[in-house]
């Protein structure tokens, strides 16, 4: 990672895997795995029946604790929703918005992508946003397109004052859960096509501070090349995530 003003940001989607109680042991063994990397922020994704439990067994270590989703609104009668005042109140302190498996699988959209940006902004929760293209766009030359139009639809309103926290996933849809990853080249200019997006929605000042984190397929040997080019910040990590010495290692690898 090139800019000393953007930390290393490595996240571990859990999906829809583990229990409390799985989520426990891995985060008591993944702590002494890991060790401490001061230039690295390490975040853990569980699932919502999870979350409390690992905010409990992660206390008194830098790791943070993300949830997977959230509605936009304190309250109300949205049967199985979460609020972020209700992820707040566990000690939840970032959030994944419109990962591409919402997208595809809960109707997730650019706009609710919007809506859950600005409330978790207002409620001083780290919103990590997930775009990114399909195969079919990027076989078609679309990818700049998709990519600019899903960011500044996310952006849309989004105060540059209070925007700082913002961090983005790139995530190329052929790449997640499938074992291609995208070379650094492809992830690294995705990047700077978002960097320049977020300079013209917002301001050149939050672009460069901005973490763009990458996400498809990253695993131990593979994430050192991704992290160290200029304009990725970080890893979102999927499979490689659900083992705590994988996923120790890919923090190491990100960190070195
Ligand atoms: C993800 O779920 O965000 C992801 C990137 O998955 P994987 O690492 O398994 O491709």
């Amino acid at each position: 990672m090139s800019s000393p003003t953007r930390k290393t940001l490595i996240a571990a989607n859990w999906k829809m895997y583990k229990t409390p109680a799985e989520s426990v042991s891995f985060t008591r063994a993944f702590i002494p795995l890991a060790g401490r990397h001061p230039n690295v922020e390490v975040v853990l994704c569980p699932s919502p029946t999870s979350l409390a439990a690992v905010v409990e067994a992660a206390a008194n270590n830098p790791i943070r604790v993300a949830a997977q989703d959230m509605h936009w609104l304190d309250q109300g009668a949205y049967t199985g929703e979460t609020s972020p005042l209700m992820l707040k109140a566990i000690g939840v302190t970032h959030v994944l918005i419109g990962h591409s498996e919402r997208r595809q699988y809960f109707n997730e959209t650019d706009t609710t992508v919007n809506l859950k940006l600005k409330s978790a902004l207002a409620h001083g929760l780290v919103p990590i946003v997930c775009v990114g293209e399909h195969l079919a766009q990027r076989e078609a030359n679309q990818t700049a397109d998709v990519l600019k139009l899903q960011v500044s639809v996310a952006l849309e309103g989004i105060d540059p004052a209070a925007a700082h926290p913002l961090v983005i996933a790139y995530e190329p849809v052929w790449a997640i859960g499938t074992g291609r990853t995208a070379t650094p080249e492809i992830a690294d200019e995705a990047h700077k096509i978002i960097r320049a997006q977020i300079a013209q929605s917002l301001s050149s000042q939050l672009a460069a501070s901005t973490r763009i984190l990458y996400g498809g397929s990253v695993k131990p040997d593979n994430a050192a090349s991704l992290c160290c080019l200029d304009d990725i910040d970080g890893a979102l990590v999927g499979g490689a995530s659900l083992d705590p010495t994988s996923f120790a290692q890919i923090v190491a690898n990100s960190a070195a």
